[in-house]
């Protein structure tokens, strides 16, 4: 080692690796005690369906409140997670929670859980799926698991089975960030998502002209050739969500029409003057 700091060139780099090395071994150990004390919370973003002018369901988002350095995004930890295989004991949190929350709201709104790769193809999945379906008691049908391309990647004829296994649950199946990955097309082609999630880098894309109206409307021609829903993630301004609805697209989350709440502003807003409106009109 100290050769290499000698005369390699590597000397200024080494302890940066170090520190990165030291770093991650820290936040694993970290995230070994997240989950010891419960320190994840789900967070819910609004789904909204524009065909029908009203909320669809939400979709669960973790957060974790770190005891020293406070509230710590998914994008950070989670890619850890999947790497150490603490995905599994922290993704079947995400589905009991979620689905408890779920039991709490108006039985026509939707529980949208993402699931990670190695998750995904865990032999218990469908197993803790349908516990937490039945401690939960909320219908299957109204649990969606959202999955992303990158499953697809190790192995096309293990995922499928998969998928297939997991559409008998009842649940609903859903493919996130779409067009994001290599041959996206060719994935809709091998299985019936129910929806399709487009991701939120061709939303941003319609503020900058150019040709993201014609893509936004070939995914919809598409899924709607094929009997899929379309959302589109990430709306922020009043213009997307126009040209997303002249395009035909189904259901928008975002920004615009709200940010991930916790579970309490959820239930406070269904038990207030927002729930009575919608059995008002249900009625
Ligand atoms: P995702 O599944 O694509 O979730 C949507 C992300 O976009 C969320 O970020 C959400 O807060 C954010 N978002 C929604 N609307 C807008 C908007 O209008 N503008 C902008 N700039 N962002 C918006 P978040 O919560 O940070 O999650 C990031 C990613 O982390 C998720 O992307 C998902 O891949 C992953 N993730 C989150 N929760 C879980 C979980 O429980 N399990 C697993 N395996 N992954 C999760
Ligand atoms: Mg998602
Ligand atoms: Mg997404
Ligand atoms: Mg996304």
């Amino acid at each position: 080692r100290a050769k290499r700091e000698g005369k390699s060139g590597h000397h200024f780099f080494e302890p940066s690796l170090d520190e990165q090395a030291r770093i991650r071994r820290q936040m694993e150990l970290d995230l070994r005690q997240a989950i010891r004390e419960g320190e994840f919370e789900l967070y819910f973003q609004p789904l909204y369906s524009l065909t029908e002018e009203r909320l669809k369901g939400f979709e669960a988002l973790i957060r974790w409140q770190h005891p020293q350095h406070g509230q710590i995004s998914p994008l950070e930890f989670i890619p850890l997670a999947e790497e150490t295989g603490l995905i599994l004991p922290i993704g079947e949190w995400v589905i009991r929670e979620a689905c408890h929350q779920a039991s709490m709201w108006n039985d026509k709104l939707s529980v949208a859980v993402n699931v990670s790769p190695k998750q995904f193809t865990s032999p218990d999945l469908t197993g803790k799926i349908l516990q937490a379906i039945a401690a939960s008691g909320i219908s299957p049908n109204r649990l969606e698991l959202e999955i992303t391309e990158s499953i697809f990647i190790a192995n096309v004829e293990k995922t499928m089975a998969i998928l297939h296994r997991l559409r008998d649950l009842g649940v609903k199946i859903a493919l996130d960030d779409f067009g994001t990955g290599y041959s996206s097309l060719s994935y809709l082609r091998s299985f019936p998502f129910d929806k399709v999630k487009i991701d939120r880098s061709f939303v941003t894309d319609l503020a900058n002209g150019g040709n993201g109206h014609a893509i936004i409307r070939a995914i919809t021609t598409l899924a709607d050739a094929l009997g899929m829903e379309t959302l589109a993630e990430g709306v922020e301004e009043f213009d997307q969500l126009d040209i997303l609805r002249r395009e035909g697209c189904r259901n928008v989350q975002g920004f615009l029409l709200s940010k991930p709440l916790s579970a309490l502003m959820v239930r406070q807003w269904m038990n207030g003057d927002a729930e009575k409106n919608f059995r008002a009109s249900a009625a």
